[in-house]
């Protein structure tokens, strides 16, 4: 037996304890060990009772990820085999769940005959995260201990419970308050002396009263609303009715079928793709994981507008105190109350402890001075997009800044090499593209300079977690790796309304598709004078960039999206759903008119691919230059800071689902229509698709 899993017998009660840091995972090798253990337990004659712990901090995290994708996830015995042998012991076994048990960690408690938890454990199936559903038997037992709503709500939103919530829902037996293998001995031995014996899950009968055909059919409905697109949700919820109308072995067998469907589905793979793409961010070929980084313990943020305000937040948030320049009195009184407005808002959801939003609050130091700023660690610029304005307020950080100081730029567009060249420190020089809103939006684009230190790099990495936002590597290019991007897209969508379609078709396909929203509305909502004004840069530095000026019409009438009220569509403000306006229809008309363009009826399907595919193509060049990292880096930029749907698993990894040679046979066919000359297939796809390969390959 290894150390995965030790073995000791006390006072006839035998003790399992996993071992197998720092999560207690389910690897083969304490599987193996596991198994053996439980075997022994059962013919030591001198065992009455069996307790299966882990440490107080894990009692077991599940599958081990280090081993996803390779054959020790097949080692013998697997979770299902361990399950059984669980049902098929004589003697009582007991979980003692410290920490957490988690997915197949929760399911080797299930196994088990008895449960007992620490008050503050987290018990939970979280599959459903991954596109799967619990697939050794979880679906099929919780059900038998916790009435069945709560099972289907535990598993569609893989939110797990506490040990105390547990026990009202009767997962676990009894709470332990103290030392947590005491109590579960002591539960044991109760059990000894009473005579209790195994009492085996599969055994038990379902918790649901009432028509389980009406209840069925309810909770359907309500999933399938609140999880558009997911697969998963909806199977948990059949199986969840397999356990409540079929045999348990029955329901088991449903239960795997169904697993296995989902394993070999598209959306499962495209969530598991981003699950290892999150851990992969971070990894920079030429920066070792072991590059020593700067220690960040405050930071300042100039200017207090938009983004601003949202980014001082996120240091506060962290406990990191931030001070908070801007140039009037006024501008920072308007930023912090904005800020105190967030942190209400978030108060009176009950997700924030007035303590703690006064805690906040008390770590931003509002001000207008400058040198307020010296001492930071790190000091990021958001200020006006203006390249002389950020070059005159680097020059000035570059005066006062102490040495070693981090000096970033929150700009979407401009080349943060001109902006470090003016300082006499490049290389401490850094862009921190933060998303709007800042406080909310996980991504962050951290935009490597052509003199950026790699310790620099490293740090803003670091930090980038610290501040619990997703940092992606990004070199110096217009728009990085995101708004490169969407400009193709946001070319398309407007195409697209030149050649016949409305605002609400796009928007409605691409929505269906999975978009968190349309083009048209997420224009509305970013503001369409931002759009109009890079269009207007463009006709300027690259003239022979194409867009449909209909995009000007819209603007030039003052309608700016949702901040006037006014925009693709109209807004009954406060209120922010987008409603169909016909002026918006005669502006798209009278413009087909004038520029003489002969529409047509354009499918969603179209529709669709036009505008991923304009993605695609992008990032493929994107990717040639260098510029992200890795293909997945593009898809991690588009799940989170642009609403992709993470059941296509981002824009690279939905193009290999399709194969590439058929998304380039569509570019090819798109060369040949309205506005055509737009697309050039990128050398990159051009390449993988005629090698048979993949950008994720
Ligand atoms: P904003 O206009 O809301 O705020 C800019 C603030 O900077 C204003 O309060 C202004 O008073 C202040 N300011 C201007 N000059 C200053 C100076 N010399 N010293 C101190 N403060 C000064 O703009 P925003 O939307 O917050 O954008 C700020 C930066 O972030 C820009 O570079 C923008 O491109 C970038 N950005 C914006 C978004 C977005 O969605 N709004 C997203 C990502 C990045």
């Amino acid at each position: 037996m290894s150390d995965a899993a030790s073995y000791s017998v006390r006072d006839g009660i035998a003790v399992i304890t996993l071992n197998n840091p720092p999560v207690n995972s389910m690897s083969a090798a304490t599987r193996v060990a596991l198994g053996a253990a439980l075997q022994k337990a059962e013919v030591d004659a001198s065992v009455r009772a069996v307790v299966l712990i882990g440490s107080e901090k894990a009692f077991c995290g599940g599958a081990e990820i280090r081993e996803f994708n390779t054959d020790k996830t097949r080692v013998s015995p697997v979770l299902p085999e361990i399950n059984d042998m669980q049902d098929a012991m004589k003697k009582p076994l007991v979980a003692a769940i410290g920490g957490f048990a988690l997915g197949g960690g929760l399911e080797l408690a299930l196994g088990c005959h008895y449960r007992v938890a620490m008050p503050k454990a987290q018990l939970g199936l979280p599959e459903v995260k991954l596109g799967l559903l619990p697939g050794s038997g979880g679906t099929q037992r919780l059900p038998r201990v916790v009435p069945m709503a709560e099972a289907v709500k535990m598993m569609t939103t893989g939110n797990p419970v506490s040990g105390d919530r547990a026990k009202q829902l009767g997962l676990v037996d009894e709470v332990v308050q103290g030392d947590l293998l005491q109590g579960a001995l002591k539960f044991a031995q109760e059990l000894v002396q009473n005579k209790k014996g195994p009492r085996r899950i599969r055994d038990l009968q379902a918790r649901l009263d009432g028509d389980p055909k009406a209840f069925f059919e309810a909770a359907r409905a309500e999933v399938r609303r609140a999880s558009r697109g997911y697969p998963a949700p909806l199977e948990i919820v059949a199986c969840c009715e397999a356990a409540a109308t079929k045999s348990f072995d029955e329901g088991r067998k449903e239960e795997r079928e169904r697993f296995l469907k989902l394993v070999e589905g598209n959306e499962s793979k495209a969530m598991r793709h981003m699950f290892f793409a999150e851990r992969q961010t971070a990894k920079i070929p030429d920066v070792p994981e072991d590059t020593p980084t700067r220690p960040i313990k405050s930071a300042a943020v100039i200017g207090a507008g938009t983004m601003g305000g949202g980014i001082a937040m996120n240091f506060a948030n962290a406990g990191i105190p931030v001070s908070m320049m801007d140039v009037t009195d006024e501008a920072v009184g308007k930023g912090l109350e904005k800020i105190k407005n967030n942190y209400a808002a978030t108060v009176s959801k009950g997700r924030l402890k007035q303590e703690e939003m006064d805690k906040r609050l008390g770590l931003i130091k509002p001000t207008t001075r400058l040198e307020d700023a010296k001492d930071a660690d790190i000091v990021i610029e958001a200020v006006f997009e203006r390249m002389d304005v950020k070059q005159d307020m680097f020059r000035k950080l570059d005066a006062i800044m102490k040495p070693g100081a981090i000096l970033a730029t929150n700009t979407s567009t401009l080349d943060v090499n001109a902006i470090a060249a003016v300082t006499r420190r490049p290389q401490d020089v850094i862009g921190t593209h933060f998303f709007s809103p800042a406080n909310v939006m996980r991504l962050l684009e951290v935009v490597r300079g052509a003199k950026t230190a790699k310790d620099v790099l490293a740090t803003t990495m670091k930090l980038g977690k610290t501040i619990r936002k997703v940092p992606v590597v990004s070199g110096v290019c217009d728009g990085f790796i995101g708004n490169r991007m969407v400009e193709k897209y946001g070319q398309q969508s407007l195409f697209l309304l030149d050649e016949g379609c409305s605002p609400q078709q796009v928007d409605a396909a691409a929505y269906k598709w999975g978009m968190a929203m349309g083009p048209l509305a997420m224009g509305d909502m970013a503001g369409l004078d931002i759009g109009w004004e890079i269009r207007k840069r463009r006709y300027v530095e690259r003239p022979n960039f194409i867009y449909s000026k209909v995009g000007d019409k819209v603007a030039e009438l003052g309608r700016f999206g949702q901040k006037t009220g006014k925009g693709w569509y109209k807004y009954n403000l406060p209120d922010r759903r987008p409603i169909p306006d016909p002026e918006v229809e005669k502006i798209i008309a009278d413009y087909r008119k004038e520029k003489n363009i002969r529409t047509r009826q354009i499918s969603d399907e179209e529709i669709v691919e036009r505008l991923i595919y304009a993605l695609v193509n992008e990032a493929a060049y994107i990717l040639e230059e260098g510029i992200a990292l890795r293909a997945s880096d593009i898809d991690m930029v588009y799940l989170t800071g642009y609403g992709f749907p993470p059941y296509r698993g981002g824009p690279m990894f939905y193009a290999d689902t399709v194969g590439l040679p058929k998304v380039l046979a569509s570019i090819e066919k798109f060369q040949k229509g309205y506005m055509g000359e737009v697309w050039k297939p990128a050398p990159l796809l051009v390449k993988l698709a005629k090698e048979g390969r993949k950008f994720n390959g």
